[in-house]
Protein backbone atom coordinates (compact mmCIF):
# COMPACT_ATOMS: atom_id res chain seq x y z
CA UNK A 1 0.00 0.00 0.00
CA UNK A 2 3.01 2.36 -0.56
CA UNK A 3 2.34 5.96 -0.74
CA UNK A 4 -1.33 5.28 -0.30
CA UNK A 5 -3.43 8.51 0.63
CA UNK A 6 -5.54 7.15 3.86
CA UNK A 7 -8.01 9.60 5.59
CA UNK A 8 -8.15 8.46 9.00
CA UNK A 9 -11.73 10.65 10.64
CA UNK A 10 -10.83 9.74 13.78
CA UNK A 11 -7.63 9.05 16.59
CA UNK A 12 -7.15 5.81 15.52
CA UNK A 13 -5.68 2.71 17.77
CA UNK A 14 -2.10 2.90 17.83
CA UNK A 15 -1.68 -0.24 16.48
CA UNK A 16 -3.66 0.60 12.82
CA UNK A 17 -1.62 3.79 12.63
CA UNK A 18 1.47 1.61 13.14
CA UNK A 19 0.24 -0.97 10.24
CA UNK A 20 -1.04 1.53 8.37
CA UNK A 21 2.34 3.53 8.46
CA UNK A 22 4.55 0.72 8.45
CA UNK A 23 2.64 -0.61 4.62
CA UNK A 24 3.60 2.90 3.65
CA UNK A 25 0.63 4.36 3.63
CA UNK A 26 0.36 8.26 3.57
CA UNK A 27 -2.09 9.35 6.57
CA UNK A 28 -4.38 12.12 6.59
CA UNK A 29 -5.65 12.68 10.18
CA UNK A 30 -8.72 14.27 9.99
CA UNK A 31 -9.33 14.69 13.40
CA UNK A 32 -6.57 16.88 14.38
CA UNK A 33 -8.19 19.72 11.96
CA UNK A 34 -10.89 22.01 13.32
CA UNK A 35 -14.21 20.76 12.96
CA UNK A 36 -15.09 23.95 10.98
CA UNK A 37 -12.24 22.92 8.87
CA UNK A 38 -12.51 19.57 7.80
CA UNK A 39 -13.99 19.57 4.40
CA UNK A 40 -11.68 22.21 3.18
CA UNK A 41 -8.78 19.40 5.05
CA UNK A 42 -10.53 17.01 2.64
CA UNK A 43 -10.57 19.20 -0.37
CA UNK A 44 -6.52 20.48 -0.17
CA UNK A 45 -5.84 16.71 -0.22
CA UNK A 46 -8.11 15.39 -2.52
CA UNK A 47 -5.65 14.63 -5.22
CA UNK A 48 -3.97 11.38 -2.77
CA UNK A 49 -6.86 10.66 -0.56
CA UNK A 50 -7.84 6.72 -1.59
CA UNK A 51 -9.26 5.30 1.24
CA UNK A 52 -10.87 6.24 4.06
CA UNK A 53 -10.91 4.76 7.76
CA UNK A 54 -14.20 5.91 9.95
CA UNK A 55 -15.48 4.89 12.81
CA UNK A 56 -18.82 4.59 14.72
CA UNK A 57 -18.63 8.18 14.95
CA UNK A 58 -17.24 10.03 12.19
CA UNK A 59 -17.64 7.64 8.60
CA UNK A 60 -18.13 8.76 5.61
CA UNK A 61 -20.66 11.49 4.68
CA UNK A 62 -22.24 12.82 1.10
CA UNK A 63 -19.94 15.90 1.55
CA UNK A 64 -17.18 14.51 2.54
CA UNK A 65 -17.24 11.54 -0.14
CA UNK A 66 -18.20 14.55 -2.47
CA UNK A 67 -14.91 16.19 -1.54
CA UNK A 68 -12.84 13.14 -2.52
CA UNK A 69 -12.99 12.28 -6.46
CA UNK A 70 -10.12 9.45 -5.88
CA UNK A 71 -11.95 7.70 -3.13
CA UNK A 72 -11.65 4.09 -3.56
CA UNK A 73 -12.97 2.61 -0.56
CA UNK A 74 -14.32 3.19 2.97
CA UNK A 75 -13.07 0.96 6.10
CA UNK A 76 -15.09 0.97 8.67
CA UNK A 77 -13.29 0.48 12.20
CA UNK A 78 -17.34 -0.33 13.38
CA UNK A 79 -19.46 -3.06 12.04
CA UNK A 80 -22.43 -0.06 12.06
CA UNK A 81 -22.78 1.75 9.04
CA UNK A 82 -24.97 4.25 10.25
CA UNK A 83 -22.29 7.11 9.28
CA UNK A 84 -21.76 5.94 5.86
CA UNK A 85 -23.76 7.03 2.79
CA UNK A 86 -24.39 3.91 1.63
CA UNK A 87 -25.57 4.97 -1.38
CA UNK A 88 -24.04 7.82 -2.30
CA UNK A 89 -20.51 4.66 -1.88
CA UNK A 90 -22.97 2.36 -4.39
CA UNK A 91 -23.70 5.29 -6.89
CA UNK A 92 -19.86 5.99 -7.44
CA UNK A 93 -18.79 2.62 -7.43
CA UNK A 94 -16.79 3.34 -3.84
CA UNK A 95 -16.13 -0.34 -1.94
CA UNK A 96 -17.49 0.06 1.74
CA UNK A 97 -16.11 -2.54 4.49
CA UNK A 98 -16.91 -2.99 8.56
CA UNK A 99 -15.71 -4.97 11.05
CA UNK A 100 -18.69 -7.53 11.65
CA UNK A 101 -18.41 -11.13 14.19
CA UNK A 102 -14.76 -10.33 15.83
CA UNK A 103 -16.77 -7.98 18.57
CA UNK A 104 -20.33 -9.85 18.56
CA UNK A 105 -18.67 -11.73 22.03
CA UNK A 106 -17.48 -8.14 23.53
CA UNK A 107 -20.85 -6.35 22.73
CA UNK A 108 -23.00 -9.07 24.22
CA UNK A 109 -20.71 -9.59 27.25
CA UNK A 110 -21.46 -6.19 27.96
CA UNK A 111 -25.12 -5.66 27.35
CA UNK A 112 -25.27 -8.63 30.10
CA UNK A 113 -22.71 -6.74 32.49
CA UNK A 114 -24.72 -3.60 32.02
CA UNK A 115 -28.27 -5.57 32.70
CA UNK A 116 -26.62 -7.31 36.34
CA UNK A 117 -25.20 -3.71 37.03
CA UNK A 118 -28.27 -2.20 36.89
CA UNK A 119 -30.65 -4.66 38.66
CA UNK A 120 -27.96 -5.48 41.30
CA UNK A 121 -27.02 -1.50 41.36
CA UNK A 122 -23.88 -3.04 41.17
CA UNK A 123 -21.84 0.79 40.73
CA UNK A 124 -24.07 2.26 43.96
CA UNK A 125 -23.28 -0.50 45.56
CA UNK A 126 -19.76 -0.24 45.33
CA UNK A 127 -19.76 3.41 45.72
CA UNK A 128 -21.35 2.38 49.55
CA UNK A 129 -18.59 -0.05 50.34
CA UNK A 130 -15.94 2.50 49.48
CA UNK A 131 -17.50 5.49 51.20
CA UNK A 132 -17.73 3.65 54.58
CA UNK A 133 -21.59 3.54 54.34
CA UNK A 134 -21.80 0.18 55.07
CA UNK A 135 -20.65 0.78 58.58
CA UNK A 136 -23.87 2.65 59.13
CA UNK A 137 -25.83 -0.58 58.01
CA UNK A 138 -27.07 -2.78 55.09
CA UNK A 139 -26.95 -1.91 51.29
CA UNK A 140 -30.62 -1.97 50.23
CA UNK A 141 -32.05 -5.07 48.65
CA UNK A 142 -31.68 -5.18 44.78
CA UNK A 143 -33.94 -7.57 41.68
CA UNK A 144 -32.92 -10.96 40.88
CA UNK A 145 -31.64 -10.93 36.96
CA UNK A 146 -31.85 -14.41 36.46
CA UNK A 147 -35.09 -16.02 35.30
CA UNK A 148 -36.06 -12.22 33.89
CA UNK A 149 -37.84 -11.75 30.35
CA UNK A 150 -35.13 -10.25 28.29
CA UNK A 151 -36.25 -8.95 24.95
CA UNK A 152 -34.21 -7.94 22.26
CA UNK A 153 -34.48 -5.45 19.49
CA UNK A 154 -32.98 -6.81 16.16
CA UNK A 155 -32.31 -10.76 16.35
CA UNK A 156 -29.04 -10.09 14.62
CA UNK A 157 -25.34 -11.05 15.15
CA UNK A 158 -25.34 -9.34 18.75
CA UNK A 159 -28.74 -9.91 19.37
CA UNK A 160 -28.64 -13.58 19.06
CA UNK A 161 -25.11 -13.80 21.30
CA UNK A 162 -26.91 -11.80 23.76
CA UNK A 163 -29.97 -14.17 23.83
CA UNK A 164 -27.37 -16.82 24.36
CA UNK A 165 -26.31 -15.92 27.50
CA UNK A 166 -29.20 -14.69 28.72
CA UNK A 167 -30.43 -18.15 28.30
CA UNK A 168 -27.52 -19.47 30.58
CA UNK A 169 -29.06 -17.40 33.50
CA UNK A 170 -32.82 -19.16 32.59
CA UNK A 171 -34.14 -16.31 31.66
CA UNK A 172 -37.01 -16.54 28.61
CA UNK A 173 -36.03 -14.81 24.99
CA UNK A 174 -38.43 -12.89 23.33
CA UNK A 175 -37.35 -10.58 20.22
CA UNK A 176 -38.71 -8.00 17.64
CA UNK A 177 -37.41 -8.22 14.01
CA UNK A 178 -38.05 -7.15 10.76
CA UNK A 179 -38.53 -11.36 10.25
CA UNK A 180 -39.35 -13.94 12.35
CA UNK A 181 -35.95 -16.07 12.64
CA UNK A 182 -35.53 -20.25 13.14
CA UNK A 183 -35.29 -19.90 16.71
CA UNK A 184 -38.27 -22.27 18.49
CA UNK A 185 -37.20 -21.62 21.79
CA UNK A 186 -37.36 -17.64 21.21
CA UNK A 187 -40.98 -16.25 21.06
CA UNK A 188 -41.07 -13.59 18.23
CA UNK A 189 -43.57 -10.08 18.92
CA UNK A 190 -44.19 -8.46 15.41
CA UNK A 191 -43.63 -4.65 16.89
CA UNK A 192 -41.63 -3.37 19.30
CA UNK A 193 -44.41 -2.16 22.03
CA UNK A 194 -45.69 -6.07 22.02
CA UNK A 195 -42.18 -6.99 22.84
CA UNK A 196 -41.65 -4.30 25.39
CA UNK A 197 -44.87 -5.36 27.04
CA UNK A 198 -43.96 -8.99 27.41
CA UNK A 199 -40.65 -8.43 28.71
CA UNK A 200 -38.52 -7.42 31.93
CA UNK A 201 -35.34 -6.08 30.22
CA UNK A 202 -35.64 -4.39 26.83
CA UNK A 203 -32.02 -4.52 25.10
CA UNK A 204 -31.22 -2.52 21.91
CA UNK A 205 -29.49 -4.39 19.31
CA UNK A 206 -30.26 -3.64 15.66
CA UNK A 207 -28.84 -1.46 13.30
CA UNK A 208 -29.31 2.26 13.10
CA UNK A 209 -31.46 3.20 9.66
CA UNK A 210 -34.17 5.80 9.12
CA UNK A 211 -36.78 3.17 10.27
CA UNK A 212 -35.00 2.09 13.44
CA UNK A 213 -34.42 5.80 14.19
CA UNK A 214 -36.45 6.59 17.73
CA UNK A 215 -37.61 2.89 17.68
CA UNK A 216 -37.96 2.76 21.89
CA UNK A 217 -40.30 6.11 21.97
CA UNK A 218 -42.46 7.28 24.92
CA UNK A 219 -44.56 4.20 23.77
CA UNK A 220 -42.13 2.00 23.91
CA UNK A 221 -41.07 3.13 27.37
CA UNK A 222 -44.33 3.06 28.82
CA UNK A 223 -45.23 -0.42 27.71
CA UNK A 224 -41.43 -1.46 29.23
CA UNK A 225 -42.99 0.33 32.50
CA UNK A 226 -41.79 1.18 35.93
CA UNK A 227 -39.94 -2.14 36.51
CA UNK A 228 -38.81 -2.67 33.33
CA UNK A 229 -34.78 -1.87 31.93
CA UNK A 230 -34.27 -0.90 29.03
CA UNK A 231 -30.22 -1.76 27.84
CA UNK A 232 -28.83 0.23 24.70
CA UNK A 233 -25.57 -1.07 22.91
CA UNK A 234 -27.09 -0.44 19.58
CA UNK A 235 -26.66 3.58 18.77
CA UNK A 236 -27.88 6.74 20.78
CA UNK A 237 -30.49 7.84 17.83
CA UNK A 238 -32.38 4.14 18.78
CA UNK A 239 -33.89 5.58 21.31
CA UNK A 240 -35.94 9.30 22.27
CA UNK A 241 -33.08 10.08 24.89
CA UNK A 242 -35.39 13.35 26.07
CA UNK A 243 -38.68 10.89 26.33
CA UNK A 244 -36.01 8.09 28.21
CA UNK A 245 -34.65 11.23 30.76
CA UNK A 246 -38.15 12.15 31.65
CA UNK A 247 -39.37 8.21 32.17
CA UNK A 248 -36.18 8.27 34.32
CA UNK A 249 -36.48 10.75 36.35
CA UNK A 250 -40.35 10.85 36.72
CA UNK A 251 -40.25 6.93 37.61
CA UNK A 252 -42.17 5.44 35.20
CA UNK A 253 -39.36 3.51 33.55
CA UNK A 254 -37.53 1.20 36.70
CA UNK A 255 -34.01 1.59 34.91
CA UNK A 256 -31.47 2.13 32.29
CA UNK A 257 -27.54 0.56 31.43
CA UNK A 258 -26.82 2.92 28.14
CA UNK A 259 -23.85 2.45 25.91
CA UNK A 260 -24.73 4.73 23.10
CA UNK A 261 -26.29 8.33 23.59
CA UNK A 262 -27.17 10.97 21.12
CA UNK A 263 -24.54 12.96 21.03
CA UNK A 264 -21.50 11.44 22.02
CA UNK A 265 -19.49 12.32 24.38
CA UNK A 266 -22.32 14.50 25.85
CA UNK A 267 -24.08 12.62 28.26
CA UNK A 268 -27.73 13.87 30.01
CA UNK A 269 -26.56 15.44 33.25
CA UNK A 270 -30.30 14.73 34.61
CA UNK A 271 -29.28 10.91 34.61
CA UNK A 272 -25.87 11.40 36.70
CA UNK A 273 -28.10 11.26 40.26
CA UNK A 274 -29.71 7.93 39.65
CA UNK A 275 -28.82 4.74 40.90
CA UNK A 276 -31.12 2.72 38.81
CA UNK A 277 -29.43 4.04 35.51
CA UNK A 278 -25.65 2.54 34.48
CA UNK A 279 -23.73 4.43 32.08
CA UNK A 280 -20.69 4.09 30.02
CA UNK A 281 -18.72 5.86 27.78
CA UNK A 282 -19.74 3.75 23.94
CA UNK A 283 -16.95 0.77 25.21
CA UNK A 284 -19.22 -2.17 24.27
CA UNK A 285 -16.22 -3.50 21.66
CA UNK A 286 -13.49 -1.74 23.79
CA UNK A 287 -10.83 -4.36 24.82
CA UNK A 288 -7.58 -5.41 23.59
CA UNK A 289 -8.54 -7.98 21.99
CA UNK A 290 -11.71 -7.18 19.68
CA UNK A 291 -10.22 -3.48 19.05
CA UNK A 292 -6.99 -5.74 17.87
CA UNK A 293 -8.97 -7.48 15.54
CA UNK A 294 -11.14 -4.94 14.04
CA UNK A 295 -7.89 -3.08 13.25
CA UNK A 296 -6.49 -6.58 11.54
CA UNK A 297 -9.98 -6.43 9.73
CA UNK A 298 -9.48 -2.62 8.43
CA UNK A 299 -5.77 -3.46 7.39
CA UNK A 300 -7.27 -6.94 5.71
CA UNK A 301 -10.01 -5.13 3.79
CA UNK A 302 -7.81 -2.22 2.38
CA UNK A 303 -4.91 -4.42 1.44
CA UNK A 304 -7.34 -6.94 -0.49
CA UNK A 305 -8.73 -4.04 -1.86
CA UNK A 306 -5.25 -2.30 -3.09
CA UNK A 307 -4.47 -5.99 -4.04
CA UNK A 308 -6.76 -6.49 -6.26
CA UNK A 309 -8.32 -9.48 -4.08
CA UNK A 310 -11.80 -10.46 -2.73
CA UNK A 311 -12.54 -8.03 0.30
CA UNK A 312 -12.66 -9.55 3.40
CA UNK A 313 -15.56 -8.63 4.43
CA UNK A 314 -17.80 -6.23 1.81
CA UNK A 315 -21.30 -4.70 2.37
CA UNK A 316 -20.90 -2.84 -0.77
P1 LIG B 1 -26.49 -7.54 12.28
O1 LIG B 1 -26.08 -8.96 12.46
O2 LIG B 1 -26.56 -6.97 10.92
O3 LIG B 1 -27.88 -7.34 13.02
C1 LIG B 1 -28.64 -6.20 12.84
C2 LIG B 1 -30.05 -6.50 13.27
O4 LIG B 1 -30.85 -5.32 13.09
C3 LIG B 1 -30.70 -7.60 12.47
O5 LIG B 1 -31.18 -8.55 13.38
C4 LIG B 1 -31.87 -6.93 11.80
O6 LIG B 1 -32.93 -7.85 11.84
C5 LIG B 1 -32.12 -5.75 12.69
N1 LIG B 1 -32.83 -4.69 11.99
C6 LIG B 1 -32.46 -3.99 10.91
N2 LIG B 1 -33.44 -3.14 10.54
C7 LIG B 1 -34.44 -3.34 11.40
C8 LIG B 1 -35.71 -2.77 11.57
N3 LIG B 1 -36.18 -1.84 10.71
N4 LIG B 1 -36.48 -3.18 12.59
C9 LIG B 1 -36.01 -4.12 13.44
N5 LIG B 1 -34.82 -4.70 13.35
C10 LIG B 1 -34.05 -4.31 12.34
O7 LIG B 1 -25.51 -6.56 13.09
P2 LIG B 1 -24.75 -6.82 14.46
O8 LIG B 1 -23.35 -7.22 14.17
O9 LIG B 1 -25.59 -7.69 15.33
O10 LIG B 1 -24.73 -5.32 15.03
C11 LIG B 1 -25.95 -4.67 15.36
C12 LIG B 1 -25.74 -3.22 15.71
O11 LIG B 1 -25.10 -3.12 16.97
C13 LIG B 1 -24.80 -2.45 14.77
O12 LIG B 1 -25.48 -2.00 13.61
C14 LIG B 1 -24.34 -1.30 15.64
O13 LIG B 1 -25.20 -0.20 15.49
C15 LIG B 1 -24.48 -1.84 17.06
N6 LIG B 1 -23.16 -2.01 17.68
C16 LIG B 1 -22.84 -1.23 18.77
C17 LIG B 1 -21.59 -1.35 19.36
C18 LIG B 1 -21.23 -0.53 20.56
O14 LIG B 1 -20.05 -0.25 20.76
N7 LIG B 1 -22.17 -0.12 21.39
C19 LIG B 1 -20.66 -2.26 18.86
C20 LIG B 1 -21.02 -3.04 17.78
C21 LIG B 1 -22.26 -2.90 17.19
P3 LIG B 1 -33.91 -8.15 10.61
O15 LIG B 1 -33.07 -8.12 9.36
O16 LIG B 1 -34.49 -9.45 10.92
O17 LIG B 1 -34.90 -7.05 10.70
Amino acid sequence: MDKIGVLVTHKPLPYLEQELTRRGCRLFRLWESPESRRLEFCRENSSEIRAIVGNSNFGADAATIDALPKLEIVASFSVGLDKVDLPKCKERGIRVTNTPDVLTDDVADLAIGLTISVMRRIPSADKYARSGAWKKGEYTLTTRFSGKRVGILGLGRIGLAIAKRAEAFDCPISYYSRSEKPHPNYTYYSTPIDLASNCDILVVACALTEETRHIVNRAVIDALGPKGVLINIGRGPHVDEPELVAALVEGRLGGAGLDVFDNEPHVPEELFALDNVVLVPHVASATIETRTAMADLVLGNLEAHFLKKPLLTAVV
